[in-house]
């Protein structure tokens, strides 16, 4: 008995030694309620910068204009095409979806592979691939006699000055296809297709992830009004008042605004925030000095970040007795899916020695309980971030409708939010602390960021059918 006791204690004891190890080591990365209210206050400048004419030009978070001012009101019907490029899959979907009441929407689907020399080929390739897939996709579902409707989910900064054309402002995440920046994507998709003489499309939107995250849980739900992405990216949008939006004539009513979040602190805003791990992992980046807030936040990222800082913790003998495998030393060996699988309740410490002995290291104990720890803060810290942005966003929101208290529902998707066991439950937290004036309830929108362009799709062609009465 008294040896079990002896034993539990010594556990106890190794484990509090081993947490405090590491938070010491991760100072810096353990955020304050002071400091994430610090950030939500910068973020909301930036907002406003994004949002200005004359501030625009210069400012870091693009807040893009997306075209999209009307939410489905459950009267769209039809059949749709839809493609989603840019997120960890490629696919492409046929949504049909009918007036018999709300949640009436069926969908069809095929993932296809993107190899990196398409994403990082020359472009015009990317959009001959891009097309013969969806060219596949309606031969196998016979729907080539058809003309339909296509909505196009791009999951990348575009600026538009209409729904159905957006100009790529740069690639961020795994994509590099050369000659891309700066044209029409639309325009580079449509052509490519029309050399598919057997399949008839009409691309009729272009539409952020976030969007159509958005688009589709509001569909289910209208009192959403914002939508976010932790997937391999992280970005965010919301409805604005078109009287604050200057890039956009007129005054009425609102439009959804692609915030482009992840370029937050690209002007050196959070140089105070960030540490030697991110500088080091946006240096060996395919886009060095960009997207720094994403990448202190995102799925790409989380794995590398917790694999630079264990790898610093073994040069300083803090960890695995000082030895650092060759594997341990490759970039890209630990993914986000490992961090996820580490810091499940019950198996996770089991994980953890799987994980380090697959990497070549002989963990002990000890170790793989820092290891978690290591995994906990880099993974919160990103919850953190996120809910200090998400915070500002919602903060914007309630004080333009100049209410006291603001009853919202934010959509989000992405495969971190999804995958990660414990990511969603402390986001929700942090947000709700730091904007105790808000009731936020948050909708995970399962396809969300695909269904959402068919969505926008729907109600562009509902849209323009009135138009037409
Ligand atoms: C892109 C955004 C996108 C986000 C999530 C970012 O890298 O810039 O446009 O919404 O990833 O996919
Ligand atoms: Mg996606």
């Amino acid at each position: 008995m008294f040896a079990v006791h002896l034993m539990a204690f010594y556990f106890t004891k190794m484990k509090e030694d081993q947490i405090k190890k590491v938070d010491r080591f991760l100072y810096h990365m353990r955020l304050s309620d002071e400091t994430l209210l610090d950030i939500m206050t910068r973020f909301q400048a930036e907002m406003q910068k994004g949002l200005g004419k004359d501030t625009n030009p210069t400012a870091s978070v693009k807040m893009l204009p997306t075209f999209v001012r009307a939410i489905p009101d459950g009267s769209e019907n039809g059949e749709f095409l839809s493609l989603d490029l840019g997120g960890s899959k490629f696919r492409v979907l046929k949504v049909q979806v009918s007036e018999e009441g709300k949640q009436n929407v069926q969908m069809e689907s095929q993932f296809y592979p993107t190899p990196n020399e398409i994403i990082r080929g020359p472009g015009s390739e990317l959009f001959e691939y891009v097309a013969d897939c969806l060219a596949d996709f309606m031969r196998t579902k016979g729907l080539t006699h058809k003309k339909l409707p296509l909505g196009l989910t791009f999951s990348f900064p575009c600026a538009q000055t209409k729904l159905e054309e957006g100009v790529l402002l740069s690639w961020t995440k795994k994509f590099k296809a050369r000659g891309v920046q700066d044209t029409d994507v639309v325009s580079r998709l449509t052509q490519a297709i029309k050399k598919h003489k057997d399949i008839d499309v009409d691309i009729l939107a272009l539409v952020n992830d976030t969007v159509g995250t958005m688009m589709t849980c509001a569909y289910d739900d209208p009192y959403c009004e914002v939508g976010v992405i932790l997937g391999t990216g992280t970005n965010a949008c919301y409805m604005e008042d078109m009287s604050n939006i200057d890039l956009v004539e007129g005054d009425e009513g609102r439009m959804c605004i692609n915030t482009e979040w992840g370029a937050f602190g690209d002007d050196g805003a959070l140089e105070d925030i960030r540490t030697e791990f991110d500088r080091d992992l946006d240096f060996g980046s395919l886009n060095p000095g960009k997207q720094l807030f994403e990448k202190m936040i995102s799925g790409l990222y989380l794995g590398e970040l917790v694999r630079l800082v264990l790898l610093k913790m073994a040069k300083a003998g803090l960890l695995f007795g000082g030895k650092k495998s060759s594997t341990l030393l490759t970039k890209g060996k630990i993914e986000t899916r490992h961090v996820a699988l580490m810091e499940k309740y019950k198996e996770g410490l089991a994980n953890t020695r799987e994980i380090l002995t697959d990497l070549g290291l002989e963990p002990s104990e000890a170790d793989c309980i820092a290891v978690q720890h290591v995994c906990t803060i880099i993974s919160f810290r990103s919850a953190n971030l996120c809910a200090a942005a998400l915070a500002a966003i919602l903060t914007r929101l309630r004080e333009n409708k100049k209410l006291a208290r603001l009853r919202t529902t934010v959509g989000v998707d992405g495969t971190l939010y999804k995958i990660h066991p414990q990511y969603p439950k402390r986001l929700h937290k942090v947000v709700r602390r730091l904007v105790p004036n808000c009731d936020v309830r948050f909708l995970l929108s399962e396809s969300g960021s695909t269904k959402g362009a068919a969505m926008v799709t729907a109600v562009a062609s509902r849209v323009q059918a009135q138009r037409k009465q």
